[in-house]
């Protein structure tokens, strides 16, 4: 099989755009399922440090194909820009030739931004931290059969009805909240110029992929956020809006989930989140501000600081089960230099009771379990081979096996693209 998916196990931020970016090398198509410019994915370019949000990550590769498919939510505002940045540093970006955008892909209006914002704010004390881009109100609207997709933009017809429909909602519910209601004519110009623009790239991509599975191309799945922060299978209500989990590829797709093969499960050798809800190996004070500043964990699109704790092997391997996992990479172990020892949760106590299983509710009132495993001080950054590694960190990569039941083919000891250790 010749499909192959690479999926954070946590929520988010494990590193997936480096590690997409080194898979692209053997891969004809990279394709994004779900999600939208609430992701960011960072790679290092030229010692550049650069953010891609809707673009896939094999857009530094030439040959490869890249895939806007249907699952995701695409801002027409954003990814105009995010292009221009992109071409701006020197991409050669070509949309129908190595960027294809979904007909299918639900649209971001700036209308859905103001509805985040003011959503989040009724939530008063339970606001989710969401990142405020409109993705959330965008996947309701798909979800009550209002949205507008990609494919309207380009029909000015089909875009007046979607319009209508959408501001006959959508401009009462602003004007009670005190915003200003939509300009109808105003907008349907921009999407019209917007649609004008992306022309060439917007297609059928369910029916390009379906084709090339059928002529064996390699397609490589780029998925976004993790799988605890899937709506139907991460820490709900504290999670994004879309099935961020592999569970998501064949809806934000149209490939069948028997075309899946490889699932490359990315973990970070400890734990982070961003946003609010429950996190059971947090830590606070000195500990977590020296993981924060020596895995520089401030959040890619947000800036916003990231909470930080032990490697979690209870929800790992709960994420590890729920996206079929069957290859392991372990990011950032770099990072971990100079801790000691390592604690690595292996359990949890709920009320008293020793559970190892991953629970739908409570789970802030979980007490993490842990084992402590013995650390390195050496600086790792350069080693390229997995028996050059200090004693104690192959130990502590091996103990990781042994707790999540998975090899870990891939382990990353940088930013860079090439502080990778491959076995
Ligand atoms: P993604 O959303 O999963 O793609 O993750 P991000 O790209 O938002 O965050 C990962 C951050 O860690 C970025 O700043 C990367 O450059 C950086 N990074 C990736 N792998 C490593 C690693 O092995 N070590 C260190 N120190 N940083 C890494």
């Amino acid at each position: 099989m010749t499909t192959s998916c690479v999926t954070g196990l946590l929520w988010g931020d494990e590193g997936k755009g480096k590690i997409i970016d080194l898979l692209a090398a053997d891969a004809d198509y990279v394709v994004r399922y779900g999600g939208g410019h609430n992701a960011g994915h960072t790679l290092v370019h030229d010692g550049e440090r650069l953010v891609l949000h809707l673009v896939p990550c094999g857009i530094r590769r030439p040959d490869v194909i890249n895939v806007i498919a249907n699952g995701v939510v695409v801002d027409p505002f954003h990814l105009a820009r995010e292009l221009d940045a992109l071409r701006g540093h020197g991409f050669a970006i070509e949309l129908g030739e190595n960027l294809l955008i979904s007909e299918r892909c639900h649209v971001i209006l700036p209308l859905h931004l103001h509805l985040d914002a003011a959503a989040e704010s009724m939530r008063g004390d339970g606001k989710l931290g969401t990142t405020g881009r409109g993705i959330g109100p965008a996947y309701a609207d798909r979800a009550t059969r209002l949205g507008l997709r990609m494919g309207d933009l380009i029909r000015p017809d089909s875009l007046r009805v979607a319009l209508d429909r959408q501001l006959a909602q959508k401009n009462p519910m602003l004007t009670s909240f005190g915003a200003e209601p939509v300009d109808r004519d105003g907008l349907l110009e921009e999407l019209i110029e917007l649609g004008d623009g992306f022309r060439v790239g917007i297609l059928d991509t369910g029916h390009v992929l379906r084709e090339a599975v059928a002529q064996n191309k390699r397609i490589l799945l780029e998925g976004a956020q993790g799988v605890l922060l899937d709506v139907d299978h991460g820490t709900y209500p504290y999670v994004t809006s879309s099935n961020a989990s592999t569970c998501g590829i064949a809806p934000g797709t149209g490939l069948a989930p028997a075309t899946i093969g490889t699932i490359h499960g990315v973990v970070k050798a400890y734990s982070t989140r961003v946003g609010e809800g429950p996190f059971p190996t947090e830590l606070s004070g000195d500990t977590a501000d020296r993981l924060r500043t020596a895995g520089n964990e401030f959040g890619s699109t947000t800036g916003r600081p990231r909470r930080c704790g032990w490697f979690d092997t209870v929800a790992v391997n709960y994420a590890r089960a729920v996206s079929g996992t069957t290859d392991l990479v372990i990011t950032n172990l770099d990072v971990l230099s100079g801790f000691d020892p390592l604690p690595v949760c292996v359990a949890y106590d709920i009320g008293g009771e020793r559970v190892d299983r991953f629970p739908a509710f409570d789970l802030q009132a979980v007490k993490p379990i842990y084992e402590e495993l013995p650390g390195f001080t050496e600086d790792i950054t350069g080693v390229r081979r997995f028996d050059d590694l200090p004693e104690n960190a192959r130990n502590y990569i091996r103990a990781l096996e042994g707790f999540v039941g998975v090899r870990a083919g891939v382990i990353s000891i940088g930013p860079g693209r090439d502080q990778v250790i491959r076995r």
